[in-house]
């Protein structure tokens, strides 16, 4: 049988079964409109309570903190502009953001720029770390909102995110983190990490791709992004995605539950950074101990990353060179310059994002596949020729 090894986890997971499991009976059967005052409706608005409940058990928040929506760029959009509105009024017309950011971020602050409020893009540091001597510099009285992401979703480092939460506070401005990469990687306890905020999306822990969520902590108030009707409280309208909401919940469940089997993708993660950081000019980026369970992200000099792709792609393995929403784009990753990468190395990196589904045969696959590819790539390329003449020189 010819091999087949997903590594690009953070760009989309499976619909595990349990999930599909859950989401069965709600297409089938309990298929009612969670607002209508009948039977099948208030049948539906239990399903939909339960799933509240649950969810908030496994953030130990409160139900009512919680707010469904279509994604994670939708949560992303309603946390940044409803805060940014809201504060507006209290003469708050100022917002902290990073460098290293998610699109779905850094777009929605490039639009808030153009009406009017002044962003500042806060540096990091060569693994991706937050650079919070700038942060704790710029953050003033005039912050409306501080966000910043809790794990990168191309080279994983996770964020110092409890300590941005003091700097934001500090100052008496909102905190908000994009926590669709960490969620499924780090255990959240929302009654002790105390943002203000915080967005997930499904399809990111094996729920399906089109259900996302909100936590807004209670006393904290945002204006509305979608408009509609008096679902979410008044706060986001639209007829709320039952069966996906249920599939949400179960995926959550089953992400705590199973947040000990990290350890063993954790070795493989090790593993395979040890393996491809073997090959001559390659290098690991982002933090070597601080980062996501199963995130690995490697430069090789002198090759490029989309040709490394296809390659493996043929080979049977599915990786990424960054986030998958900027593969189209031949412009180099945003978050690797921003972590003073030059441009001709930031195109030579490719992202594998293991999961638990992953064995230790598919790790020794990946690094005897991409060493052979690597070296294929450098041998058709000038630039390396040149190298190995230097190399010659010297010897
Ligand atoms: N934020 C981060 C860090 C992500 O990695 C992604 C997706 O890749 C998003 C936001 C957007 O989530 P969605 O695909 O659910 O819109």
């Amino acid at each position: 049988m010819e091999r087949f090894i997903y590594a690009d986890n953070a760009a989309t997971t499976p619909v595990s079964r349990e999930v599909i499991d859950a989401m069965m009976p709600i297409f089938e059967t309990h298929w009612g409109n969670p607002s209508s005052l009948h039977e099948k409706g208030r049948e539906a608005k239990d399903i939909l309570d339960d799933a509240r409940e649950r969810i908030a058990k496994v953030f130990n928040c409160n139900s009512g903190e919680i707010y469904f929506t279509s994604c994670g760029t939708e949560s992303d959009n309603w946390a940044i502009r409803g805060a940014a509105m809201r504060m507006k009024t209290k003469g708050r017309t100022h917002i902290v953001t990073t460098k290293i950011e998610h699109h779905a971020v850094l777009h929605t602050c490039q639009s808030l720029e153009k009406e009017g409020f002044e962003v500042t893009y806060v540096g990091v540091d060569a693994d991706g770390v937050v650079d919070l001597d700038e942060l704790r510099q710029v953050v003033t009285e005039k912050t409306a909102l501080v966000a910043v992401m809790y794990a990168n979703n191309e080279v994983g480092t996770i964020e110092p995110i409890e300590q941005i939460v003091e700097i934001a506070h500090a100052k008496g401005a909102l905190m908000f983190t994009d926590a669709v990469q960490a969620v499924g990687n780090i255990d959240i306890d929302l009654s002790k990490l105390k943002v203000d905020m915080l967005s997930l999306s499904g399809h990111k822990i094996h729920a399906p791709k089109g259900i996302g969520m909100l936590y807004i902590r209670r006393g904290v108030v945002i204006n509305n992004f979608v408009e509609g009707g008096g679902q979410e409280r008044r706060k986001r309208g639209g007829t709320e995605n039952l069966p996906y909401i249920v599939g949400l919940a179960k995926a959550l469940e089953i992400a705590k539950e199973s947040i000990g089997e990290l350890d063993k993708v954790r070795a493989m993660r090790d593993r395979l950074i040890d393996g491809l950081t073997k090959i001559p000019y390659s290098k690991l980026n982002g933090h070597r101990t601080e980062r996501l369970a199963g995130n690995v992200n490697v430069g090789f000099e002198f090759i490029e990353g989309e040709s490394l792709l296809l390659w493996l792609d043929i080979a049977g393995i599915c990786a990424s060179t960054g986030s998958a929403c900027s593969t189209a784009s031949l412009e180099p990753s945003h978050v690797l310059i921003a972590m003073g990468i030059p441009h001709e190395k930031a195109h030579g990196s490719l992202r594998l994002s293991i999961s638990a589904e992953t064995t230790e045969e598919d790790v020794d696959y990946i690094i005897e596949n991409v060493t052979s590819i690597v070296k294929k790539l450098r041998d058709m390329s000038p630039l390396w020729e040149e190298v190995v003449k230097k190399e010659a020189c010297v010897n």
